[in-house]
């Protein structure tokens, strides 16, 4: 049998007197450092429901679910613990900087998904012609804040101005649903998807 060397058995010594490194987590508190990244939180009075989390969240974290329910349309944004790298890059591009944020949680454990995915639900507005999103009214609202006056070049956003304002119509925006949509109604209009159709009918006709 070999022999043991002095200098581990110095350090076998020193041991026996010497406090552990590791820390006695989950019994005691741990203080993790400044900056760390733990898990991502969404805060209700800085989102405005655009998704550009969702769009730069590398492994898919963020899931954006839309209901087109004409009666009540939202889109509910929801965190996955499960697939979060906490890389912070949503919180790096949220556009309002205060939408979500990486907490200092990291003990993440459970037993169903459930438990622990976080979500944030949004109304959205539908275009009135061909039913598809505009966006959400909270972020269209916070467009239109930052515009300023320019917002009033679109007769939706009015309509949206004065209702947010809690005061009655002074413009009153009529939707109309036909099959086809003319280029008089183009201010009418705040779905990118109908505003392209339109612009491309109209260059149809000048060829
Ligand atoms: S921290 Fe990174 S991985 Fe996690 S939700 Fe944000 S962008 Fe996605
Ligand atoms: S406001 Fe921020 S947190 Fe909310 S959806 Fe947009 S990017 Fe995400």
């Amino acid at each position: 049998m070999k022999k043991p060397k002095i200098r581990e058995l110095r350090e076998a010594v020193r041991s026996l007197f010497s406090k552990p490194y590791t820390t006695r987590f989950p019994m005691e508190e741990i203080i993790v450092p400044e900056g760390f990244r733990g898990k991502p939180q969404f805060y209700e009075e800085g989102c405005v429901g655009c998704t550009a989390c969702a769009q730069v969240c590398p492994s898919k974290a963020i899931e954006v679910e839309e209901n087109l329910d004409p009666a009540n349309p939202t889109r509910r944004l929801t965190h996955i613990p499960a697939y979060c790298i906490n890389c912070q890059e949503c919180e790096r591009n949220c556009i309002t900087g205060q939408g979500i944020k990486l907490t200092k949680q990291f003990d993440v454990s459970y037993f169903s998904e459930n438990e622990v995915n976080h979500s944030i639900e949004h109304q959205i507005i539908l275009c009135s012609h061909c039913g598809g999103i505009v966006g959400a009214k909270k972020h269209i609202l916070w467009v239109m804040k930052r515009l300023g006056s320019l917002s009033f070049s679109q007769a939706d956003y009015i309509e949206h101005i004065q209702k947010s304002l809690d005061i009655p119509a002074i413009i009153p925006v009529k939707h109309e649903k036909h099959e086809k949509i003319e280029r008089d109604e183009i201010f009418n209009i705040t779905c990118p998807k109908c505003r392209r159709a339109v612009y491309i009918e109209d260059e149809k006709i000048h060829f």
